[in-house]
């Protein structure tokens, strides 16, 4: 089976550094927010060019921080996008805030800035874009709003590590950008582990209180926090792979090229809009005839996932926000038709070229 994601691959490529800084880090006895950590922070900053960078346990985590520190909760509206993984809108209701769903850009499945505008209200606080399957957000025109509205802008940047607008990469655009190291992201670790990267240090300090119980250490804590800490092992590997990061990126955009050149104009290919950088997290298609594609594909022994089959607003958990069918359409039409073919840096021309005569020929 031609898989997804193949992390197998990957490691054999990477295994004898691995393994010298696991074993340097469990001789080391230093587990959990140690100098590896430190380590870490330091270059997540540098490369996303903002003042600072906070590991913490997760995705889901940084999003909920990153609401959390800056103020937002019951009472507090928070505008994002019905087409992303449902972690987006559960970090604002662990706040207490209300998600507000705006409706998609049909051509890069991103938030249309359009639509956010007609949401705002006297309750709304901030906006999360997600810069959904690694294609950036439009940021000039969220930021824009943003600053018109006087709201604050967190980036949900899980499937976009690398990803940039004009050279500026995503997570540096809004008062934070929140990281997801899941082992299947670009930038995955072994295990669960998560970032947030922000200008203002006043906000970071309170994010790193936030992680470690309100704590700032020592037994003394000013506010109630969580647990919510990057460990060692996870920020020595993830030290490992930074450093290969740019040519993964690279070779997925290659990659996606080339799905692009062989797939017949028939099935709609992903956009990459002018100026920006897009890291394919996903390669993702859509067309009518979604279902027949993915089982043809299926028994040919390739792998290919629907991203997102429901779009938040008709999720059964989120019910109680009162939404039904019909509220946002190109959500409702994306979740109908995307397709996420297999992705990753070691994918092989001669698969590509496979996968897309399949879908070619349905
Ligand atoms: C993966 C993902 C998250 C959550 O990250 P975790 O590390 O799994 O908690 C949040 N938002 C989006 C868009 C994601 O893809």
């Amino acid at each position: 089976m031609v898989p997804m994601i193949d992390l197998k691959k990957q490691f054999a490529g990477i295994k004898e550094e691995v393994l010298a800084v696991v074993t340097e880090i469990l001789e080391s006895a230093h587990y959990v927010l140690g100098p590896k950590v430190s380590e870490f922070e330091k270059k997540m900053a540098a490369y996303h060019g903002v003042a600072e960078a906070i590991g913490v346990a997760s995705g889901t985590d940084a999003l909920h921080l990153a609401v959390k520190a800056l103020g937002i909760g019951e009472g507090d509206e928070v505008i994002t996008t019905p087409f992303t993984f449902f972690a987006t809108a559960e970090s604002i209701l662990y706040t207490g805030a209300r998600p507000v769903f705006a409706d998609i850009d049909p051509e890069t499945m991103n938030i249309d800035p359009v639509q956010i505008e007609a949401k705002i209200t006297r309750k709304t606080k901030a906006i999360i874009p997600v810069h959904i399957f690694g294609h950036p957000a439009d940021m000039d025109a969220v930021m824009a709003i943003a600053g018109k509205h006087h709201l604050s802008v967190i980036e949900d940047c899980a499937q976009s590590f690398g990803a940039g607008i004009r050279g500026k990469k995503t997570g540096s655009f809004g008062e934070a950008g929140c990281f997801s190291f899941y082992p299947s992201k670009n930038l995955g670790a072994f295990g669960d582990g998560g970032l947030v990267t922000l200008h203002d240090t006043g906000l970071g300090d309170r994010i790193r209180m936030l992680r470690n119980h309100g704590s700032r250490g020592a037994y003394k804590h000013e506010f109630v926090g969580v647990n919510s800490r990057l460990d060692e092992l996870q920020a020595g590997i993830l030290l490992v792979k930074l450093r290969r990061i740019d040519a993964y990126n690279s070779r997925r955009r290659e990659n996606a090229a080339l799905y692009n050149a062989c797939l017949s104009d028939r099935v709609l290919r992903p956009a990459e809009r002018q100026g920006m950088t897009h890291v394919y997290h996903q390669y993702t298609i859509r067309s009518p005839k979604r279902d027949q594609i993915k089982n043809r594909l299926h028994e040919a022994g390739v792998s290919s996932v629907v991203y997102y089959p429901v779009p938040l607003h008709l999720q059964e958990a989120l019910g109680f926000l009162g939404h039904k069918k019909g509220d946002f359409p190109v959500s409702e039409e994306a979740a109908e038709k995307v397709l996420s073919l297999p992705m990753y840096p070691e994918l092989e021309e001669k698969t590509i070229r496979e996968i897309a005569e399949i879908i070619n020929n349905v």
